[in-house]
């Protein structure tokens, strides 16, 4: 069977990875020439909205889905007036494309989120800063990622240069969540309705950026209340694929931050940390496949390598280390790859922890 990808980053090629062993085909759309998934499967280099060559994927392949969740939604709809099919839907695309849309979402179906407000002039901002109180984090309401367009708000001398910084696009002001941890929920749903849950992850970011994911999170009421959150959310979308949704831990509740109708970055741990990963479970969805069973083999810590890939040898001599390079070239705060470390029990993830920390830019004794 033939699977295209709009899109041409990592997950696509992770995609592509977990495809092969399955028999599939893998085509990808992409408008960077170097995207790395094309060194591994044909790349049609072009804009994602471009409807000849969307026909073009559409004609070779069985079913297209796509790794990265900004494909335009025009490029979205002309997919899914093709006979090919195409998931996840493009109504859960739209729904995570505006900040908006996606907490007015979480709100219908009772998901907790923090306070929120739009925001398109200045004077809005000011109103929206008395209402929600301060701290609060202004965000772009499309097209942010990594923490790229927001800002923190910490007292109101920084309402105008917040402003001035990310005005001129609709805006989002929500109320700073002062959280214990964050965690994501990861979750598949099939053609046929059939629904799978990876185990809770725990996410640690740097400046916005994941740089660590822990799994198994052994917090089986907040595990409880997240595949509860997921479950109603797959079903609202009629949803087909992976979905990830991350959320802010606090007072031992959870509060919802934003979903990824896609694989996510803090599920590359299953890759040999679950019985099936979450890239294969992905394909067996929307193939109409069955799903595989989502059981944590031990437990797992995923490391982010930014701006370039420690030395192979170094790593691969932790026991229990797995290293994955994307293929991309090294620049500074790009995602070029990640590492694993996998152990029977978490205390014997401690000392290799230690040792890779460093290689990825971190200290060692971090996130005890
Ligand atoms: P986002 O791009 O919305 O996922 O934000 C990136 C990171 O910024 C999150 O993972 C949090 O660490 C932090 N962050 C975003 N929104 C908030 C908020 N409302 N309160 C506290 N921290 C936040």
């Amino acid at each position: 069977m033939n699977v295209g990808i709009v899109g041409g980053g990592q997950l696509a090629r992770m995609l592509a990875l977990a495809g092969y062993p399955l028999g599939l085909r893998f085509q990808v759309l992409d408008p960077a020439a170097d995207a790395c998934a094309g060194q591994i499967a044909p790349l049609i280099q072009g804009n994602y909205d471009d409807e000849a060559l969307l026909r073009q994927l559409a004609e070779w392949a069985e079913v297209v889905t796509f790794d990265f969740e900004n494909v335009p939604a025009a490029a979205a709809r002309a997919l899914e007036r093709q006979t090919v099919t195409f998931n996840p839907p493009a109504g859960a695309l739209a729904a995570a494309q505006d900040r908006l849309y996606e907490k007015a979402l979480f709100w219908e179906l009772g998901i907790p989120t923090p306070p929120f407000a739009t925001v398109d002039s200045l004077e809005e901002l000011h109103a929206a800063a008395m209402r929600i109180h301060l701290p609060a984090v202004l965000k772009t309401r499309r097209l942010g990622y990594d923490g790229k367009g927001q800002r923190v708000l910490r007292a109101s001398e920084d309402i105008e240069p917040a402003w001035q910084a990310l005005g001129g696009v609709p805006l989002l002001l929500e109320g700073f969540v002062p959280f214990q941890r964050e965690v994501s929920v990861l979750a598949a749903r099939g053609r046929d309705g059939a629904t799978v849950f990876y185990p809770l992850v725990e996410n640690h970011h740097r400046d916005g950026i994941l740089r660590l994911s822990r799994a198994p999170l052994a917090a089986p009421k907040l595990e409880g209340e997240g595949w509860d959150h997921a479950r109603r959310l797959l079903e609202r979308l009629n949803y087909v694929g992976l979905l990830a949704i991350e959320f802010f831990v606090r007072d031992d509740r959870l509060i919802a931050n934003e979903m990824a109708p896609r694989v996510h970055n803090s599920g590359h741990w299953t890759i040999e940390g679950a019985a099936t990963s979450q890239f294969e479970n992905h394909l067996r969805a929307i193939l109409g496949l069955p799903l595989g069973s989502t059981a944590a083999l031990g437990h797992s810590i995923m490391l982010n390598c930014i701006g370039a890939m420690p030395e192979r040898a170094t790593v691969l001599a932790v026991p229990g280390a797995h290293y994955h390079a994307y293929g991309k070239a090294p620049l500074p705060g790009r995602k070029v790859g990640h590492l694993t470390l996998r152990a029977e029990h978490p205390d014997a993830l401690r000392t290799g922890l230690d040792r890779l920390l460093p290689l990825v830019g971190l200290e060692a004794g971090e996130f005890g």
